[in-house]
């Protein structure tokens, strides 16, 4: 696990501080760890998100890009499958309904 213990974002080693889920937060995606600081996240959003820790997902940038680029893909698949399904509807009505 030695090459997930470096931030993401800063690239600063936590090996030489304790870390901990407190200080900084594993990324979902790529089990890497970033500082809450360099998630970009306020003290007062890090307590809310303590609050329901137990659901709390984190991804870093890399894998919320990847995220967003596998949601927009999703959405271009499920539009073209609805064409699909819509042309096989209406060749299916024309047969039935010359
Ligand atoms: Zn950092
Ligand atoms: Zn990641």
């Amino acid at each position: 696990m030695a090459n997930t213990s470096k931030c993401l974002h800063c690239l600063l080693d936590f090996s030489d501080s304790n870390v901990s889920e407190e200080i900084a937060y594993k990324c979902y995606g790529c089990h890497g760890f970033v500082h809450m600081t360099c998630a970009g996240l306020s003290p007062e959003e890090v307590e809310c998100l303590a609050l329901k820790s137990t659901f709390l997902k984190y991804f870093c940038n890399t894998c919320n890009a990847n995220l967003e680029l596998i949601k927009k893909l999703r959405g271009e698949i499920d539009t073209l499958k609805r064409q699909i399904g819509e042309q096989d509807n209406c060749s299916i009505f024309d047969e039935v309904h010359p």
